[in-house]
């Protein structure tokens, strides 16, 4: 397939207009005074982000830093209806407490995250494959590309691509050099852009990207 230009230079020019976005957020310095695992964050928060906002993420995630202690240890330890109520502002908090509990346990010492294969995650009730992804790239600094529905939406409109999950995934992994920095960065970068302009009604005439971009509307 030829491309009007390359994922590399796609990469590129998203980095110089928005920047490093530093992707997954992560609460370095509770983790410091607290003596727990910064990857436990990524994990936690990779389920609680399931069909909700980022910002009823971050609601729950400072219940629990308030409440109780943002650990898989702590998610496993702690009774079912405590941990419904921590999470209940990222929305159905029964099945996601749930999942948590069953992903805290096989995700014991969270050093698996390290080895543990795609397969085995994706038999856990609730993970699916971006959730999955998301813990290896981002937790466990895998090379798993990640796709969410922002980066869907943009990438089958740049390049004019339409596929399944694991479809879009490979084309990433295939064209783009090995480096999980980059991996963590790209995905970040376009769901960036998706927010600003390849909205769900795209933004195309003030798009930055628009003489790149197959299927850029020059009506909007
Ligand atoms: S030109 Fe339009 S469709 Fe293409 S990336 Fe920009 S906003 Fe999206």
């Amino acid at each position: 397939m030829s491309l009007k230009i390359s994922l590399r230079k796609l990469y590129e020019k998203l980095l110089d207009l928005y920047g490093y976005q530093n992707w997954w957020p992560i609460d370095e310095e509770y983790h410091k005074n607290m003596g727990t695992d910064p990857r436990d964050e990524v994990i936690i928060s990779a389920v609680l982000t399931q069909n909700t906002s980022w910002k009823n993420v971050e609601r729950s995630l400072e219940r629990i830093k308030r409440e109780g202690i943002l650990s898989l240890e702590f998610v496993r330890s702690v009774d079912e209806k405590t941990l419904q109520d921590l999470i209940r502002p990222a929305g159905f908090y029964t099945l996601k407490s749930k999942r948590l509990k069953e992903l805290a346990l096989f995700m014991n010492p969270t050093e698996k995250v390290k080895y543990v294969s795609r397969g085995d995650l994706l038999k856990i009730k609730g993970i699916g494959r971006e959730t999955a992804d998301v813990i290896l790239l981002y937790a466990g600094g895998r090379l798993y590309f990640v796709i969410d529905k922002y980066t869907q939406r943009f990438i089958e409109r740049f390049y004019g691509l339409k596929g399944s999950y694991e479809s879009l995934k490979n084309f990433f992994e295939e064209n783009l050099p090995k480096d999980v920095k980059v991996y963590k960065e790209f995905h970040a970068l376009m769901d960036e852009h998706a927010k600003r302009f390849c909205k769900s009604i795209p933004l195309c005439g003030g798009c930055p990207l628009k003489d790149m971009c197959i299927n850029a509307s020059p009506s909007s």
